[in-house]
């Protein structure tokens, strides 16, 4: 089972692994961009991870409803919202149960990839965040965490033959072509940061 501390650690080991990675994601987001994925995530996630610290939530579910409204409130970019409401609305599915198995866990994370479709217009094959998510939630029900982890950073580098169709990317159109997509990278480092958690 799941509780308030593993997701409270998932939401540290998620803000560890963006300060490490904020040049890489502002890098990639320099191309296809405008160079600022890595500081936007940097920012949000200390933050996510200072908030969860001082108000310590007691549930799954209230550690990732506030995390995600903390990234809605401290990011400005397209990012924020949307990684806010993931996050958020995940949390919500989870309602107030103490601890959470797997398998609700996978469950109300699909909601909270809907809700992230839903808000930003992205399918799968748009060249986003969410050619990361779905497969990592695919892989989620049949493998588990580590499967999840693979399943999302293959999801990332298959972004790069892919034209843009959402987002700031989108107004390249062909010139987006080439480039692996900022936000899928680190919807990879995300679904990676659960499985390391889950595996400690
Ligand atoms: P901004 O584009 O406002 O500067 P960021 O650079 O922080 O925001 O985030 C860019 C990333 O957000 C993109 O690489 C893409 O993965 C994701 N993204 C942008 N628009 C959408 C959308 N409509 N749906 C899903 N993801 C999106
Ligand atoms: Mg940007
Ligand atoms: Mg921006």
């Amino acid at each position: 089972m799941l509780d308030a501390d593993f997701f409270r650690r998932w939401m540290t080991a998620t803000a560890a692994s963006v300060v490490r990675e904020a040049e890489r994601l502002t890098a990639l987001d320099s191309p296809i961009g405008d160079a600022d994925h890595g500081s936007n995530l940097q920012r949000g996630f200390t933050a996510v991870s200072a908030v969860l610290e001082k108000e310590a939530p007691q549930t799954p579910g209230a550690v990732l409803v506030l995390a995600g409204r903390q990234l809605i409130s401290t990011v400005g970019g397209a990012s924020g919202p949307l990684y806010g409401t993931l996050l958020r609305r995940t949390g919500k599915a989870l309602g107030e149960a103490d601890e959470v198995s797997e398998e609700e866990f996978a469950r109300a994370l699909r909601v909270g990839v809907d809700a992230v479709m839903q808000l930003g217009g992205a399918a799968p094959g748009d060249k986003t965040m969410i050619d990361a998510l779905v497969p990592a939630l695919d892989a989620l029900d049949d493998g588990g965490f580590g499967a999840a982890r693979a399943a999302a950073e293959q999801g990332a580098e298959a972004t790069t033959p892919l034209q843009a169709r959402k987002g700031r990317a989108s107004y390249l159109g062909e010139r987006s072509i080439g480039h692996q997509d900022p936000g899928a990278t680190s919807s990879a480092l995300l679904v990676a940061a659960l499985a390391e958690v889950a595996e400690a």
